[in-house]
């Protein structure tokens, strides 16, 4: 994914300056195969948009998609068809992305159908088959989604999303209407088909826990930008970012005998449409200087393979540790 953008345009009044909501604003990074890329933030933040933006859903405004040695935005309708079968999505709301009149069995055999390769009965062996594999009773197979519970619904959404046996799956916030018990159970689904397909996951969620359960890599994202990126392990414990730190302070602790560290976030999250100067997190950051207030700290790789975007990165670890503890 390089340098990518998605604006979308306001409504303005003839004459005056264009207005934009920056949703993406300059995104680059390499998914690798077999990898698990958690991306967080709040609410708002663009992580969506990112996820449908990769995958061509939504064009970018600029910048461009890379996959399997091919440019994504220059390729033909059926040319793009076919990279489709290769990189699926995963939704949140299992339900509104499933057609209610239609069966289970259609529902998750449709990309089948339209690719057209197989008889009719290929295809529901083939159905349940991959309902098998997600644990859903093939007996149900001509079952209407609202017999279903949320997490049932959620193992229609990846049966429908693997069928083609694609390479990258791109999961927003895949569990994240799902009760915490359920969570857990579509979470280690997710692992065990990543391992037995070999497959990569751009996984988008405003939970950190979730995040940390399944990534190797994490980005953190703030008004369209990467704040900080780096492999988990580093991303958890040798954290850089003033807002990483304060997203991570504020993920409740379940031992009660641990003592958190607490940072918490000013304000709310500035629009992205009129995001502030400088660092566009200053609004927020209680360590923020002038120098921030003025001028845009770029991403820049501290250590080996872990980004941040902070003008005092550097002095981050390990100083401001003491100011939590206030
Ligand atoms: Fe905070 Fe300044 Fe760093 Fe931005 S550049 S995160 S405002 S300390
Ligand atoms: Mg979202």
């Amino acid at each position: 994914v390089a340098d990518i953008k998605k604006w979308f345009p306001l409504k303005t009044l003839p004459f005056s300056e264009k207005k934009y909501i920056k949703a993406v604003d300059g995104i680059s990074f390499t998914l690798h195969e077999n990898e698990t890329l958690g991306v967080v933030g709040e609410s708002g933040c663009g992580k969506s948009t990112l996820g449908r933006t990769i995958m061509n859903l939504l064009p970018p405004s600029a910048g461009k998609v890379v996959f399997q040695g091919k440019v994504i935005q220059e390729l033909s309708p059926k040319e793009l068809r076919e990279m489709r079968q290769q990189l699926q999505i995963i939704f949140q709301d299992p339900y509104a992305s499933l057609n209610p009149r239609f069966t289970v069995g259609e529902i998750i055999g449709e990309p089948l159908a339209i690719q057209g390769k197989l008889t009719k009965k290929e295809q529901v062996q083939k159905v349940k088959e991959i309902m098998a594999k997600v644990g859903l009773n093939v007996n149900y197979i001509n079952r209407y989604p609202h017999e279903f519970s949320g997490g049932q619904r959620q193992r229609i959404g990846i049966a429908r999303a693997i069928i083609l046996e694609p390479s990258v799956i791109v999961c927003d916030e895949p569990v994240s209407a799902l009760d915490v018990s359920i969570q857990a159970q579509v979470i280690n689904l997710l692992k065990d088909l990543q391992a037995e397909m070999g497959l990569a996951y751009i996984f988008i969620s405003h939970d950190l826990s979730v995040v940390r359960h399944v990534s190797d890599r994490v980005m953190v994202m703030y008004l369209g930008q990467v704040m900080e990126m780096a492999d988990k392990e580093d991303l958890y414990h040798r954290t850089l970012h003033p807002y990483t730190k304060a997203l991570l302070s504020a993920v409740p602790v379940a031992d009660r005998h641990v003592k958190k560290e607490k940072l918490m976030l000013k304000g709310d999250l500035p629009s992205p449409a009129d995001p502030p100067s400088g660092c566009c997190f200053h609004t927020r950051c209680v360590f923020a200087q002038e120098l921030c207030r003025t001028q845009t700290p770029e991403l820049t790789e501290y250590r080996k393979n872990h980004f941040c975007r902070c003008h005092f990165a550097d002095k981050n670890e390990g100083e401001y540790h003491e100011d939590y503890k206030n």
